[in-house]
Order: C-alpha cells, then sequence, then structure tokens
C-alpha cells in the first residue's frame, strides 16, 4: 500500500533535478575558443598584442557565458528554495504523524483503562442484583421469573440491575469500538511515519545536493564576473597607451599617404603619366584573404578605425608580384608597415592609382624602379606593426585609401 521510491530511482530523479556536472563546460571547448578568438582578433587589428588580443578574447568569451550562469545560478537558488520547504514541510508533516500517533496512543490507554472500568463495574452490578435479590444464579432466576414466585420485588430489582448493567455492556461495547479505531489510526500512522521518514532523509538529501549545487554555481558565476572584471580592468589599463599607438599609425598612414600623393602631383606636371594597361593582377592569387578593407570598432578604444587595406594569408618567404605595371615610389622601412613597397601605375581611367605591399621580410626593387606587371618586387613576411605572416595590400586612388578588392578581381 506504501510508495516508497526504491533507491536507484529515487538517484535517477536526483540526477534529473541537479545536472551538476553534465551542464558545466568543458573547459578545453573554451580554451579553445578563447585561442580561436586571438588568432580572429590579431588578423583583425594587425599590431594587436598577443598578450590583450588574449585578454580581449578573455572578456568577450566571460560576457558571453555570463547569462547562462546567471541564468545556472538562478535557478540553483530557487531548486534550493524548493528543497528547503520540501525539507520543512516534511518535517512538520513527520511532527504532525508523532504528535498523532502520541495522542492515539493516550488515547488507547485511556480507553484500556476506561474498558477495565466498565467491565469491572459490569461484573460487580451483576454480582450485587443477585446477592440482593436472593437469586442465586441466572437459572434459578429466570425460573422464579416464569412461576411468578419471585419474592420481596428480587425480580424488579434484577431487572434495574440488569437494565443498569446493559448500559455498563453498552459503554464499554462503545469504548471497544472507539479503542479499536483508534488501534487502527494507530497503525496506519505508524506505516505513515516510517514512510513520512523515508521522505524525509531524502528531502535531507535533496536539500544538501541543492546546496553543493547552488554553491557551485554561485561559485562560477563569480569567476566569470571576476574573469570578465579582470579583463575589463586590463582593456582599461591600456586604452590611452592603445590610443596613442593607434593615432601613431594613422599619422604614419597619412604621411605616406602624402608623399605618395606629393609624387603623383608631381608626375602630373610632367604630363607623361600612364604605366601599362591600367589593368591590375592580385599579388597574392591563391591565397585567402584573411582580413577585408574597411571600417571596425577597436576592442579595446572602442573608437572606429580603418583597416586601410586587404591582408592575404601569405606564408613567409612568398615571392610578392607587382600588380601593374608602374614606376616604384618607395622601396623602404616604415613603422608600422614594417618592410613596404609601393608602385604608381598612373592614370587608371583619371584617377592615380598607386599599389602598396607591407610586412615584407625582402625588397627586391628601389626607388624610380620600373616594374612590370608579375614582376616579383619582394619576399613576404610579417615585420613592423604585424603579429604574423601576411600581406597587407593597398590601393590608393588620388592619396587615398579605397577598398583594392575592385581593382583587383
Ligand atoms: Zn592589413
Amino acid at each position: 500500500m506504501r510508495h516508497r521510491l526504491p533507491l536507484a530511482l529515487t538517484a535517477a530523479a536526483l540526477a534529473i533535478i541537479m545536472p551538476v556536472t553534465s551542464v558545466a563546460a568543458n573547459p578545453r571547448d573554451d580554451k579553445s575558443k578563447v585561442d580561436d578568438r586571438v588568432k580572429e582578433l590579431q588578423q583583425e587589428f594587425e599590431g594587436l598584442d598577443k598578450d590583450l588580443a588574449r585578454v580581449i578574447a578573455e572578456r568577450d568569451d566571460a560576457q558571453e557565458r555570463l547569462p547562462d550562469a546567471e541564468k545556472a545560478s538562478k535557478q540553483a537558488d530557487d531548486a534550493l528554495s524548493e528543497a528547503i520547504q520540501k525539507d520543512d514541510a516534511m518535517a512538520a508533516r513527520l511532527t504532525s504523524a508523532e504528535n498523532a500517533q502520541t495522542d492515539l496512543k493516550s488515547s488507547i490507554k485511556d480507553g484500556a483503562e476506561e474498558i477495565e472500568k466498565h467491565k469491572t463495574s459490569a461484573a460487580r452490578i451483576g454480582r450485587q442484583a443477585y446477592q440482593n435479590s436472593g437469586i442465586t444464579s441466572d437459572l434459578a432466576m429466570l425460573l422464579q421469573m416464569a412461576e411468578g414466585t419471585s419474592a420481596d420485588g428480587g425480580i424488579g430489582r434484577v431487572d434495574s440491575a440488569v437494565r443498569s448493567q446493559q448500559r455498563t455492556i453498552d459503554d464499554l461495547s462503545a469504548q471497544r469500538s472507539v479503542n479499536k479505531n483508534n488501534e487502527e489510526r494507530l497503525s496506519g500512522v505508524t506505516d505513515e511515519i516510517s514512510d513520512l521518514k523515508d521522505e524525509a532523509a531524502e528531502a535531507v538529501l535533496a536539500k544538501e545536493a541543492a546546496q553543493t549545487d547552488a554553491r557551485k554555481k554561485a561559485d562560477s558565476l563569480n569567476d566569470i564576473i571576476s574573469a570578465k572584471d579582470d579583463a575589463e580592468k586590463t582593456i582599461s589599463d591600456n586604452k590611452s597607451k592603445t590610443e596613442k599607438q593607434l593615432q601613431e599609425e594613422k599619422d604614419e598612414q597619412d604621411r605616406l599617404a602624402k608623399k605618395v600623393r606629393d609624387w603623383e602631383k608631381e608626375q602630373e606636371k610632367k604630363g607623361k603619366f600612364v604605366y601599362g594597361d591600367g589593368v591590375l593582377a592580385n599579388p597574392a592569387k591563391g591565397y585567402p584573404i584573411t582580413s577585408p578593407f574597411g571600417y571596425r570598432i577597436h576592442p579595446i578604444t572602442g573608437a572606429k578605425k580603418l583597416h586601410s587595406g586587404t591582408d592575404f594569408g601569405v606564408p613567409c618567404g612568398t615571392p610578392i608580384r607587382a600588380a601593374g605595371d608602374g614606376i616604384v615610389v618607395t622601396s623602404g622601412w616604415t613603422g608600422g608597415y614594417g618592410n613596404r613597397v609601393v608602385i604608381s601605375h598612373g592614370k587608371i581611367k583619371g584617377n592615380s592609382i598607386a599599389s602598396t605591399y607591407n610586412h615584407n621580410t625582402k625588397l627586391r626593387v628601389h626607388d624610380g624602379q620600373k616594374v612590370k606587371k608579375g614582376q616579383v618586387i619582394s619576399v613576404s613576411g610579417t615585420t613592423g606593426a604585424s603579429t604574423g605572416c601576411h600581406l597587407h595590400f593597398e590601393i590608393m586612388k588620388n592619396g587615398g585609401y579605397v577598398n583594392p578588392m575592385p581593382y583587383i578581381s
């Protein structure tokens, strides 16, 4: 009649309520995710310090994990409250059943005493009735009643005694049935207590598991929050330094662009300023674009930053070829761009077009040299503000940086 849970089922039920380990993120997944993001960031932002890129990746990772961790912690707290409530309720039910048991035991004891009293009383009434009537036995009484020979109102006394005795016997019988009922209830309550004790023990275990789980979830939430805070502090500590660096890069870009523009203007004045057929080729054909031209928000300064060219995933040591016929404006070391070659292609559709090749290991041309389309002008590398082998290729239109892709595809 009882519905006691088998232990295995209880454990399974607990496992469903508290999926403590199964849901926890695999730290290795997290690490490789951060590693991938570091690579991505360094491709997106050439020259971004690796440690800083890692801090940014960790900040982003923490940011991403935060909502789930908050939710998990809240759920664990709710589950704990529920488990505490259940535990309290079980304890209260147990106490109430135990009180009922005590009351029933005491009622039964009182009832038994009552029964004893009634029994004694009935027996005494019977004895007295016979003694007073002078009738010596039930049979004698019946005979006397049948013969109408009872003297001194004996039968009347017996009759009244019998009625009194009957009442006592009725009381006795009523008390017996009350006691029987109480004993049945006691047996029920005793069974119930035994079940409640099991359930209460389970409720305690569930509460303890919920406490452990809630603590764990709160800990991991706090870990994420402090990782995020730490990362944000490092990022903010590096903000002004990075802003300065980016400004220097921008100044260098502008300075180099102006130099090219001045050179072009000189040529324009001379009037003869067309090289080749005006059609440019991809200088890194067959290599993937790892970072396109365009504006992006810098993860440290939060400011818009122009990626002034297209990056190609060219391994170090790869020969780099001129995109078109032209003349070398400059070939040499610059700060952020490392070893850089700038080639003017003259006027194309009315605009002065130049191409630049950056971060080279070696340079194969010199200022003022005429080059043919496809001629090797340098060897790729990762010099200057660069964190991996690649070619940063630019197109300048009238001295301004534009998206190179429409020119070379
Ligand atoms: Zn680039």
